[in-house]
């Protein structure tokens, strides 16, 4: 972590809100549904996809959970009466993973029920290393019954190559990203370098394998990387997609696109915008000099 990450992350605490947006700004839609709905369209006419998601994590009250539930559900029909173009993506621990197992079971089947009803799919963030297990159990006890649902590997994670030849497997969809948390280095790799390598790796048995993959990085050298491996396995461009976050290298998507492969737009909304943004800037604070450095650009 550079001296003026640590700063930022010191001094979170004591940062203003209207600040706190500013970095948070480029990567959400809005606070409301209607906000996601109007930058789906955007994005779609662009003929871009999109991966909508309710901003919320680590709850702490049942009822914050049933309440995420609810909005999925209310999203997923708004989607699908404006024939839009965007899946979900789900958080375990916004939907009580930490609380209660089972209770966080019923609720992804509550929510892949009603994507499965409306014809969408529904793909599960992984998020930091403690969850890793559950998230896969439930991942590997859900899939039993719906097949219109993805996981997620972060290539940062010493484990993920084991994770990868289970999934691998069972043929699942899976998205491929480095990995936003900074974890132990007992349990993640920490050189940029072998992280990169190790995703490299994992995509190659990921795609080998004949498992569909979201691409998801902004990294050229892994986009090279995968569209190197995308030639020389021959697949055709609906067995994976690339997938960036919102606000995030838009002229990289821009090219991807033209060079006619799928990209999808990973785009959060909802009020908890501000505890999310300091979670994430405090756990990575790198994140905030990206924003700088695109402020900038
Ligand atoms: C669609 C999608 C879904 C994701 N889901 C998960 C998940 O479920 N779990 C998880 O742990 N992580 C997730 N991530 C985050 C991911 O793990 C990385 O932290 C993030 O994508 C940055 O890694 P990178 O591969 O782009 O490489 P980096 O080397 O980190 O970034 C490459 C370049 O991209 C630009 N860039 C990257 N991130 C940002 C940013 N936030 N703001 C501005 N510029 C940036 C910078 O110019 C940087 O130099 C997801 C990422 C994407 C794109």
């Amino acid at each position: 972590m550079s001296v003026l990450d640590k700063l930022i992350a010191v001094s979170l605490p004591i940062v203003p809100k209207p600040i706190v947006r500013v970095f948070a700004g480029p990567y959400i839609a809005g606070e409301t549904l209607d906000d996601q709905i109007r930058v789906i369209e955007k994005l779609n006419g662009e003929g871009l996809m999109v991966a909508s998601s309710i901003l919320g994590e680590l709850v702490t009250r049942r009822e914050e959970s049933e309440e995420a539930v609810r909005d999925y559900k209310n999203a997923l029909d708004a989607i699908h009466a404006r024939k839009l173009d965007s899946n979900i993506h789900i958080k375990p621990t916004h939907l009580g993973l930490k609380l209660d197992k089972e209770f966080c079971y019923d609720n992804i089947c509550t929510i892949l029920e009603h994507a499965k009803s409306k014809g969408n799919f529904v793909r599960m963030d992984m998020e930091d290393s403690p969850t890793i297990d559950d998230t896969l159990d439930l991942y590997f006890r859900v899939k039993q019954d719906f097949d219109n649902f993805g996981c997620v590997i972060q290539a940062r994670m010493r484990r993920s190559l084991e994770d990868v030849r289970r999934l691998a497997k069972a043929r699942a969809n899976v998205r491929l990203c480095k990995g936003v948390y900074l974890e132990p280095r007992e349990r993640a790799y920490t050189d940029p370098r072998i992280i990169q390598d190790n995703y490299a790796m994992l995509l190659q048995e990921l795609l080998s394998a004949g498992c569909y993959v979201g691409i998801a990085t902004h990294d050229e050298v892994l986009i090279w990387n995968a569209y190197r491996l995308i030639d020389k396995l021959g697949l055709e461009r609906h067995q994976y997609e690339f997938q960036m976050l919102h606000g995030v290298e838009r002229e990289l998507r821009g090219i991807i696109r033209d060079a006619g492969h799928r990209l999808r737009v990973a785009v959060p909304y909802g009020p908890s915008w501000y505890p999310y943004s300091v979670r994430r800037l405090r756990k990575n604070p790198a994140i905030a000099g990206y924003v700088l450095k695109a402020m900038f650009k």
